[in-house]
């Protein structure tokens, strides 16, 4: 089976056809450390993370190289503003970042260069621009891109090179802003710095942001790769200079798939630090939601849509997550003889099915309604008696296999069953009278005080109910 992926660079669904076959070279813009991280930024990192898990499923030997921005406007400005050294302030999100991708089971990459790490390199590429012709330095001591010189520029983001303002000198390193023109390679120490700078040929400075990214993906992955991600924001100006950047110094085509991640909303707006409608992960797991369940959340949607972030959606996580432990647990529980043939063909539609849609384009949504459909067919299965251990034990090995791509079902976690308070149940009991006398205020009364305290009544036929936690 083929995998497919859409390239931003041609704007169309193409087959993957890593530079060396059985193996795939990625590269991810990762954190700028100067806070927590928060659930948008993760949703880039778990759609990299399936991204990942996905080739290694399909047989990939993955090289993932994730850069840790701990050098720019915001690193200084923070670390200034706590009264700490760079390294000081940066090295506690660090961690946090390494705390948070762990809680969210996001596999590790194999590389997480730090841009202070690789000044060195930074200066090697710029010098080769200067070298080439496609850097100049500026009255203000600054080393710009020139963007006019790359023939090429605006071929990612599709902009019209000989549109921008030329000349427009932007100092500035934060993406968000409307930054177009040539862009900064290195620059000039300033006040502001205090007392982060490097020395260069062009003097006491530190780099811009873009050429970070150059200079430690072509250290770890070589001049050319095979893929490229980041969130869609990241695509212009920090990708479409990456490239010129790189390509300018190579003269080979840089990366072949440019994958990109929409954003998570909230409403109708992007979820982000600056207009400060964010939640980090630790604020969720403080309000009790387990790294398990928001992963759920974050990846139940296709990359490339807009996911709408709310609380309703983390319920849902929890009672879906719980129905599949509930499932594990009676499929560990089967113990009739049998040759698991009952279950067989059910079990390998499904992974046809999940195998196929996670090949086209990463498509969690039919991915998620093939592990729904075995669950479904399983469970009748079951429900019929015709279920056996060994079609049990096939149906575990597949969800197994599943979770090596979606990462939280958790399928050999034997979780006890949390216990029901007894008052929970003391209420639950005196609605069940109330309904055999038919007294439907006080039974949905006593509903509301159920979920009250955090549990919800679901009733079946002879007055028989189970309690479930919301
Ligand atoms: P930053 O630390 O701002 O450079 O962002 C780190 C990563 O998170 C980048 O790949 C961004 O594109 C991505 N990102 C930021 N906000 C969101 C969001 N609301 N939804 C999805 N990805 C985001
Ligand atoms: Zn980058």
């Amino acid at each position: 089976m083929k995998l497919k992926f859409y390239n931003t660079l041609s704007r169309s669904l193409e087959d993957f056809e890593p530079i060396v076959p059985g193996t795939a070279r990625m590269y991810t813009c990762g954190p700028t450390v100067y806070n927590f991280a928060h659930i948008g930024n993760f949703r880039a990192y778990t759609f990299e993370d399936i991204l990942r898990r996905t080739l290694e499923y399909f047989g990939y030997k993955v090289t993932q190289v994730m850069n840790l921005t701990d050098v720019d406007d915001k690193t200084i400005r923070d670390s200034k503003a706590a009264n700490l050294p760079l390294d000081t302030f940066t090295r506690k999100y660090k961690n946090a970042f390494f705390d948070d991708i762990k809680t969210l089971k996001i596999e590790s990459a194999e590389v997480y260069p730090a841009a202070t790490g690789h000044i060195p390199e930074m200066i090697d590429l710029i010098n080769k621009l200067m070298e080439k012709g496609f850097a100049y330095k500026a009255s203000d001591g600054c080393v710009y891109f020139s963007i006019s010189k790359f023939e090429k520029y605006g071929q990612l983001a599709r902009i019209d090179r000989d549109n921008q303002r030329d000349g427009v000198r932007i100092s500035n390193d934060e993406y968000a802003k409307d930054a177009v023109g040539d862009f900064a390679l290195w620059k000039a120490w300033d006040a502001d710095d205090g007392d982060v700078a490097w020395d260069s040929p062009w003097g006491k400075g530190r780099p811009g942001w873009h050429i970070e990214c150059s200079a430690m993906s072509m250290k770890y992955l070589g001049d050319s790769f095979d893929i490229h991600t980041g969130g869609v924001d990241n695509m212009f100006p920090h990708h479409e200079d990456e490239i010129a950047q790189s390509e300018a110094v190579t003269g080979k085509k840089w990366v072949n798939y440019w994958l990109h991640c929409e954003h998570l909303m909230v409403g109708n707006t992007k979820m982000s630090k600056s207009l400060g409608n964010f939640y980090t992960l630790r604020d969720l797991l403080d309000k009790g939601w387990s790294g398990r369940e928001i992963r759920w959340v974050l990846i139940g949607a296709h990359y490339r849509k807009k996911l709408n972030f709310t609380f309703e959606a983390l319920k849902l996580a929890r009672e879906t997550l719980g129905k599949f432990d509930e499932f594990f647990k009676r499929l560990r529980t089967v113990k009739n003889d049998g040759d698991g043939a009952s279950a067989a063909q059910i079990v390998a539609d499904a992974e046809t099915a999940f195998a196929s849609a996670m090949a086209d384009d990463l498509n969690i949504s039919m991915a998620l309604a093939a592990l729904f459909d075995l669950m479904r067919n399983i469970n009748r299965l079951a429900d019929e008696n015709k279920l056996d251990r060994t079609g049990a034990e096939a149906a575990l090995a597949a969800f197994r296999k599943f979770d090596t791509v979606i990462g939280c079902l958790e399928v050999d976690t034997v979780r006890e069953d949390a216990a029901i308070p007894a008052e929970v149940t003391a209420l639950a009991e005196a609605r069940a009278i109330a309904r055999k006398e038919k007294n439907w205020a006080e039974s949905d009364r006593l509903r509301d005080e159920i979920a009250k305290l955090g549990y919800a009544v679901k009733d079946a036929p002879g007055n028989v109910w189970q309690l479930h936690k919301l």
